[in-house]
């Protein structure tokens, strides 16, 4: 291991003229970058790289990814340049937490400052995607307020997305952003940084299948699961309100991929559409009129969990009445439906595609950081990534393969949460100059949601390592507190037992199913 792979301590930088001599650090007793100062009124000298304006405020519009950024834009204004400087990229399952964690021990104390770089203005726990798809959540509601959660917890919070890395100058690009009338909000900025943590997530993976970029919706995003969810309930006002009766394969809903995304949304789709319908769609009939196919490439379902979970979850799904459909490679996605391998055709209105993982493009080539090749930044068991200690990867968007293992880190939302956990105190170590620990995964099992109808999963015992099938009502309390903990490494189990009191009493004078 170099000397520097665990060395926090900041060393002369360049800013595209001479190089800076580094100053003492009067807290860490260590030596850190002395930058220059914007004054925060440079912040406004922007460009206009803006390509496309979100349709609501929640996502910001962003230049394309690419790490070859030729302008040097202003860099943000930093309040104590003598302090280290953290920077997460991603607010996430794993960057939130980390933002909490690191912004409660070191940035409360004032050992180092925190600055999370998200392009969204509000944080959804990405496993309840298809619940906002499927409207039985209401991420108006659920949403955490990034600023706020920043001003709660002594980090910073400062929106834009990621298009570029400069490792030479230390320092993250970000594009512009923008409202919804397409009036720019930020500039195109620069957040220098002493450490970097990429936190970034993943993507849906359509392998290039023909027509899914345009004709089918993923679940990557808050923005894609409501726009998914509007347009499901459009299609439903619009079958009711048509003269004729219901054509076929015009409320069908074809679902590509049947692992924990699509097999949870097949399930709560079944739930929802029938209750949307019940609020008085009359004429159109629950059991003839709607459809659901879940498509699934490989020979079952839920590839990874033990596949006596899978089969309980299939007799589950076929039961009712969902058509599950194995083996079945999809080679086109239509306006009308979803062409497979084998020649069949699946009428289909609403397309999801909900099928393999991939890190986002932008770190397909990230200032020469070694990238997977699902584009995902590879990193040693002390989440550094192999060519910069002082870049680490954390959640969907790390590859780590820990010796001995033949298969790598999930991308799951426990293994993002432990990741945070072990990062954050891996942080106080780097700070302190003692060598960083490696980071080992615990699998505690897999819980799947089959709506309301039940979960099913598997839990690995703590002693004999061996998996326990678990199901019913002990599976969905063991699912619900996966997000409790992730709610509770937010904001402290205190506020998280408040707030599930008080949704607990509202839940009774409210719709079950979001209807706009
Ligand atoms: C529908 C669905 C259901 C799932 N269900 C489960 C489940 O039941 N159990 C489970 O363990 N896992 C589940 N997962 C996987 C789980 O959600 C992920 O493993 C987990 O969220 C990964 O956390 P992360 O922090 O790495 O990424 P994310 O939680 O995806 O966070 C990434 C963040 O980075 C931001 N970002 C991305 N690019 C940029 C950029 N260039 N600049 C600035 N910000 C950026 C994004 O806006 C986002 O906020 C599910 C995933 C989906 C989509």
């Amino acid at each position: 291991m170099s000397p520097s792979e665990n060395d926090p301590s900041p060393r002369t930088i360049t800013m595209g003229g001479p190089a800076e001599k580094a100053t003492p650090d009067k807290l860490a007793g260590q030596e850190t970058i002395a930058r220059p100062l914007n004054d925060g009124r440079s912040e406004d000298a922007g460009n206009s790289q803006r390509t496309s304006v979100a349709a609501d405020t929640q996502t910001v519009s962003t230049a394309p990814p690419t790490s070859a950024v030729t302008s040097r834009p202003d860099r943000i204004w930093i309040p104590d340049p003598s302090l280290h400087h953290i920077v997460i990229v991603g607010g996430g399952a794993a960057g939130l937490e980390l933002a909490t964690k690191l912004g409660d021990s070191l940035g409360r104390r004032r050992k180092a400052q925190i600055t999370l770089v998200e392009r969204a203005r509000t944080h959804i726990w990405k496993p309840h995607l298809h619940e906002v798809a499927a409207g039985t959540m209401d991420v108006g509601r659920d949403a955490v307020d990034y600023l706020a959660q920043a001003s709660d917890h002594h980090f910073r919070y400062r929106i834009g997305e990621m298009i570029g890395l400069d490792r030479a100058n230390r320092e993250v690009h970000l594009a512009p952003s923008h409202d919804a009338e397409g009036h720019e909000v930020t500039p195109a900025r620069a957040v220098p940084y002493d450490t970097l943590v990429m936190a970034v997530g993943s993507t849906s993976n359509d392998f290039g299948t023909a027509g899914a970029k345009e004709f089918a919706i993923s679940l990557d995003t808050a923005d894609e699961a409501v726009r998914f969810h509007q347009r499901l309930v459009n299609r439903f006002i619009r079958a009711h309100a048509q003269p004729g009766p219901v054509r076929p394969g015009q409320l069908h809903v074809t679902i590509i991929g049947a692992g924990a995304t699509g097999t949870e949304l097949a399930a709560e789709l079944h739930r929802t559409t029938r209750q949307v319908v019940a609020y008085g769609l009359d004429r159109i009939d629950a059991e003839k009129d709607l459809k659901i196919t879940l498509v699934e490439a490989a020979e079952r379902i839920l590839p990874a969990v033990p596949p006596r979970v899978a089969e309980g979850a299939t007799r589950l799904l076929r039961s009712l009445d969902i058509d599950v459909r194995t083996q079945a490679r999809v080679i086109e996605v239509r306006p009308d439906g979803v062409r497979l391998a084998d020649g069949d055709f699946i009428p289909s209105e609403l397309v999801v595609w909900a099928a393999g993982v991939k890190g986002p493009d932008l770190l397909k080539d990230l200032d020469g950081l070694e990238a997977s090749r699902s584009n995902q930044l590879v990193v040693t068991p002390t989440l550094q990534t192999t060519r910069d200690p002082d870049v680490f990867a954390i959640g969907d968007c790390a590859f780590l393969l820990n010796p001995g293992e033949t298969r790598p880190v999930p991308p799951r939302a426990q293994a993002a949460s432990q990741q945070s956990t072990h990062l954050a105190k891996q942080m106080k170590r780097r700070l302190d100059r003692k060598p960083l620990q490696p980071f080992v995964y615990r699998d505690f099992g897999s819980l799947v949601s089959l709506g309301e109808y039940s979960t099913v999963g598997n839990l690995m015992g703590f002693l004999t390592g061996k998996g326990l099938m678990v199901e019913g009502y002990f599976a969905r309390l063991m699912y619900r507190s996966l997000y409790k903990m992730h709610q509770s490494a937010l904001h402290g189990w205190w506020r998280v037992m408040l707030d599930t009191i008080a949704r607990t009493l509202t839940r009774r004078t409210e719709p079950r199913v979001k209807l706009h």
